[in-house]
Parts: C-alpha cells; structure tokens; sequence
C-alpha cells in the first residue's frame, strides 16, 4: 500500500512510486513476467493525481504459433484518488482506503485493462499446420489443407439441410 497521509495534511507535495509487481501471468497469453511501475502523485489543491507508466516485462505466447517472445510496450497510467465516490465516477476514480492505495492492485487492473487479449509475434506469423501442427514460419510441411477445407464444408452442407 501507498501511504498518502503526507499529501492530503499539505506535508508533500508529491509522493514518487517505483514498484515492481512480480507474477503478472494472471492474464490469458502471459507465461510470466512482472511489471515495473514509475508513477508520481501529486495533489493539485485537492484533487489527488496519479500519473505515470507500467513497464511490463512479460513473456507472452504467439495466439498463432504458440512461440515464446517479450512484450514490453508501456502503458500509460492516469487516474484520480478519492476516498469516497460521487455517483457514477467509478470509471476514473481510484478509492483510496486509510488514506493508501494498492499500487500492486492499480498495475494488475491497468494490465487487465489495456494488455492485449492476444499476442501475436509477428504481424505476418504464418502459425501452425492445421494438419501436422509444424511451424508454418519454419518450414512449409506441403499438407494439402485445402482439400481438408473442403470436406468440411460437405459435412458443414451436410448438417446445415
Ligand atoms: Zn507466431
Ligand atoms: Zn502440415
């Protein structure tokens, strides 16, 4: 938890984050990894800011070829702080509890949030052979997928009368 006191009685001006949240593999994709974040709040007479970046530093799994790579691009933090919610501001508001908030649970929902739902290691990753499952990126095994296609659609034809 991150202690706020100082900022909201006017003794800081701002309060510096720099954590890291270890086992981010919580995600669909993610093998693991963890996620640095460097943040700063800061109170603008009244109004509790918090603004920064998650670094992740995951290893992810190709949704096509199933191969093991980095991701690593930032994601961007903002939020305000409140300790008590007005309506429906749920969205942009962070509740802070004791006058603290869970840094480790603001990196897991922005991760939740803005991560990819799906990894894909190179925009034109080729994935595996539908029918011998080798890596298409690798090598063209030569299985004739087409004529596979094809008899499925007749059972598909089939079951559609
Ligand atoms: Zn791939
Ligand atoms: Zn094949």
């Amino acid at each position: 938890m991150l202690d706020l006191k100082k900022l909201l009685d006017g003794s800081k001006d701002s309060v510096t984050v720099s954590q890291t949240v270890e086992d981010c593999s919580f995600l669909d994709g993610i093998d693991c990894g963890t996620a640095v974040v460097e943040a700063v709040v800061t109170n603008h007479s009244g109004v509790i800011v918090l603004e920064g970046e998650i670094k992740p530093a995951l290893t992810v799994f190709c949704a096509r070829c199933g191969k093991q790579f980095g991701y690593s691009e930032p994601i961007k933090l903002f939020a305000k702080i409140t300790d008590k919610l007005a309506n429906d501001d749920e969205d942009e508001f962070i509740i802070m509890e004791n006058f603290a908030i869970d840094i480790d649970e603001i990196v897991r929902s922005a991760l939740i949030l803005e991560a990819p739902t799906r990894y894909i290691c190179k925009e034109d990753c080729k994935g595996l052979c539908p029918k011998c499952g080798c890596d298409l990126n690798l090598r063209d095994c030569g299985c004739d997928v087409s004529d596979r296609d094809s008899r499925w659609d007749v059972l598909k034809d089939f079951f559609d009368e």
